[in-house]
């Protein structure tokens, strides 16, 4: 056992080192991206495991399951697998879902409560919304979720909200001064429903150890040792419960990376790592400052980003790896391009330098900017992967069979019911819902009790619609009977079966509806492989648990087996604690990135400025910016200006890719809040601030729009150079046909072979 530490501590620098065996009392390791933060929390678990310190009194918390499940392989190859199984390590929500579990009686809900994504949590607030006779237009559910949800994190409870002057003020300012009322509703229906919201784990718990104190004191007692992953980006609500949760034996070690704190909009709190230092005052700080992840040039040009936020915890980030490659920008025409740009250069350095497709990740801003880089790389043949976005578990035939399953585990969830009481028709219409909806929230009960009170149901419907219901009732009666005799397999096979469901979807010969059988059988493999691990792992196997781990995945969490050799594509929020040889950051455009909602604050653009740094740390030996100088917005064509981030890197790490340009400007504060982007088709271009870019002996590098317009040039010869407004450059191949209907057919350098309609084409000829 004793060479095994010897030689896991001989993978650390000293500082590392240091922070591994200092397991007595609070410590902070306060650290840059890369400088090994992640690898010392796993090394500091196995080092605690050889020193017999038993896996479930140890308690470590990631920000994603795919982190936990990546930490505890390493530590399985340390110290055996039977012994890193026994962690209590996960993300945040899954814990602490895991220890409400087995104490929900006390907060008065049902162990087998089950759990409201965001789109259940909408649904409900448009019901309560409507319910109120407010104005949806006044009061949108987003928003409303939002300041909840905010509300939740801050644990702020319906009761105080209400006296909550600056929340109350706030409300009222955007005409949403019902808000207070809104959430007592939601919280209400929550309970009757025996569900709770991702908030609600955190909040349920923080209320389960303050008015518990005996069963604060139990968890206190077991764990410890504590660990966090990502401090800088817990909220409020995580800090109470960590905070309480190490009262007792006091060892707690946190690591995280002010400058990476990314997550301000969802309650994150970057205090939370400024008050450990009040909180454990004796607690000893540690500082990594190798990067072990990226190049010199990598780390310079980062440093050389962050070092422009005022706010921050000195740091000095160095890399004894490779000086690299220098910062490649690219100047793209359009979206469209900078989609074949990145591609392309994927291609090229597959060939000629050996990586593979699993080596490069495409990092956006937002989601939706997903869309041009899949289509380009299916059109290479490329294999890719994607995170975020429609997730298969939020497609429409797997969230009706797990409505069923969550219906069958606990008949109180009213989201769950709504969705399938009528799927397949079973002639219950939506006069026959809203009645019990109302008979419900008249009375107090859920709605399912509503529906198994015949007492009930003979003063509301006809003879017709309570046989219906009746057999609704029993539909789902005979699966929870089901539930302790079947494997959670069997179950859900017979629940897809029964509820007609199945018969649904193979009476349709389609090509959706097929694609939609083939992900039925996809998630009942999905259960076969949770159950067969959790057998494995000796944990339970109810369907509930089951719900419960689909419930709690997190954007980076749906991968699957054959995922492994591909393009990685995901936002850069996501990316967070991971790393890829080559990554492209594309997008990097004023409005864009920094998003035009976080711009007009001080806060905002340093929200985003981390954002950035974060998206450089992620790249190991070539980090790649691209901007696109026309963009697809809203349908229509628009001009864009690159980000002021690239102007803000330090000209001796960035090198400038195709046309050479130069920064000429400096980007005033804050861009202005007129409208950011201009239709094509508009000769002049409106000076804003931000960077400009200049090409070198020309004022404007800006696309000249006029030039872009369709202008119905028939008499365009093959061998002529034109520049397209979203493919770039190429050579005319061919023209054939008469005005107004030629086409002609070009030779892109970057997005291949094209025909265009001539009439409609935006070129112009160089
Ligand atoms: P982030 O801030 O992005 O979460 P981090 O500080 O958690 O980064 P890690 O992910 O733990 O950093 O480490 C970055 C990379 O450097 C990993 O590939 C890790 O294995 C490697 N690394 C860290 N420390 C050492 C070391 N002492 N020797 C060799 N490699 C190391
Ligand atoms: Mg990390």
């Amino acid at each position: 056992k004793e060479r095994l530490v010897q030689n896991y501590l001989e993978q650390l620098n000293p500082a590392q080192q240091e922070a591994v065996v200092t397991t007595k009392g609070p410590s902070l390791v306060i650290a840059g991206a890369g400088s090994g933060k992640t690898r010392v929390l796993t090394f500091r678990i196995a080092h605690l495991l050889t020193q017999d310190v038993a896996p479930h009194r140890i308690l470590a918390l990631t920000f994603t399951n795919k982190a936990a499940k990546e930490m505890k392989e390493r530590i399985a190859a340390i110290v055996g697998g039977d012994v890193a199984r026994n962690l209590w390590m996960g993300t945040f929500h899954s814990i602490f879902a895991r220890i409400l579990r087995s104490e929900a009686s006390k907060l008065g809900y049902p162990s087998s409560f089950t759990i409201y994504d965001t789109a259940d949590s909408k649904s409900l607030l448009k019901s309560i919304i409507k319910g109120m006779k407010l104005n949806d237009k006044e009061y949108k559910v987003g928003a409303v979720l939002g300041r909840i949800s905010a509300a939740k994190n801050d644990l702020v409870t319906p009761a105080a909200y209400a006296r909550d002057q600056h929340r109350m003020m706030e409300d009222q300012a955007s005409k949403k001064g019902m808000v207070y009322e809104i959430y007592a509703r939601y919280m209400r229906q929550c309970y009757k429903s025996g569900v709770m919201d991702f908030d609600d784990l955190l909040l349920n718990t923080n209320i389960l150890f303050r008015d518990y104190p005996e069963v604060l004191q139990k968890y206190q007692n077991w764990f410890q040792y504590i660990m966090v992953d990502e401090y800088q980006d817990t909220n409020y609500s995580q800090y109470i419960i960590i905070k309480k949760l190490a009262e007792k034996h006091g060892n707690i070690c946190v690591v995280g990376d002010d400058a990476q704190s990314i997550y301000s909009f969802r309650g994150a709190k970057i205090e939370n790592i400024l008050n450990f230092r009040n909180d454990y005052p004796g607690y000893k700080l540690f500082k990594l400052e190798q990067n072990y992840r990226s190049t010199k040039n990598i780390v310079n040009a980062a440093n050389s980003i962050i070092k422009k936020n005022t706010k921050q915890i000195k740091k000095a980030v160095f890399s004894e790896n490779d000086i690299g490659n220098k910062i490649k920008i690219h100047n793209a025409y359009s979206d469209i391009e900078e989609g074949y740009i990145v591609i392309n250069d994927i291609k090229d350095k597959r060939l000629k330098q050996h990586y593979e497709f699993q080596d490069f990740a495409i990092l956006y801003r937002t989601n939706a900017q997903s869309r041009i880089f899949e289509e380009a790389l299916r059109k290479g043949n490329m294999p890719y992967k994607i995170y975020g976005g429609l997730s298969f578990y939020q497609r429409k035939e797997i969230k009706d069979l797990l409505a069923y399953c969550r219906l069958t585990v606990n008949t109180a969830d009213q989201e769950a019911l709504k969705r399938i009481i009528n799927y397949p028709a079973r002639g219950i219409g939506k006069t026959t819902l809203e009645k019990i909806e109302m008979a419900a929230s008249a009375s107090g009960k859920s709605m399912w009790e509503v529906m198994v009170s015949l007492e009930q149901t003979a003063q509301l419907f006809n003879a017709g619609t309570q046989k219906k219901l009746n057999s609704f009732v029993g539909l789902i009666n005979g699966f929870s009977a089901a539930m302790n005799q079947q494997s959670a397999y069997d179950l859900v096979m017979e629940i897809a079966t029964q509820s007609g469901m199945m018969k649904e979807l193979y009476h349709d010969r389609t090509p959706e509806a097929i694609a939609r059988q083939e992900n039925i059988q996809e998630l009942l493999n999905g259960i076969q492989e949770f159950t067969n691990n959790r057998l494995e792992e000796g944990g339970e196997t109810g369907l509930v648990h089951f719900l419960e781990e689909v419930s709690l995945l997190t954007d980076q969490d749906n991968e699957s087996e054959d995922d492994i050799n591909k393009v990685t594509l995901m936002t850069i929020h996501s990316s967070k604690g991971l790393e890829f040889k080559n990554v492209y950051i594309v997008g990097v455009e004023e409005g864009l990135f920094p998003s035009n909602m976080t711009k007009d604050s001080q806060q905002g653009i340093e929200e985003e400025r981390r954002l950035f740094y974060v998206a450089v740390t992620r790249a190991e030996d070539n980090a790649t910016i691209s901007f696109a100088r026309t963009r697809y917005k809203y349908g229509e064509s628009a001009f864009c200006r690159p980000s002021r981030f690239i102007g803000e890197i330090d000209e001796a790490f960035v090198e400038f890719s195709g046309e050479q340009i130069k920064i000429v400007d400096q980007p005033g504060k804050f861009a202005p809040k007129q409208p950011e982007r201009r239709s094509l088709g508009r000769s002049q271009q409106i000076q804003k601030p931000g960077y400009n870019f200049k090409k070198v002996g020309e004022q404007q590098a800006a696309p000249k729009s006029a030039a872009f317009k369709g202008t119905g040039n028939g008499n365009l010869q093959p061998g002529v150079t034109v520049e397209h407004v979203r493919f770039g450059k190429g050579k005319v191949v061919s023209v054939e046909g008469q005005m107004p209907n030629a086409k002609a057919t070009v030779d892109f350098e970057n997005a291949g072979l094209k025909q265009l309609l001539l009439k409609f084409a935006k070129f112009k000829i160089l």
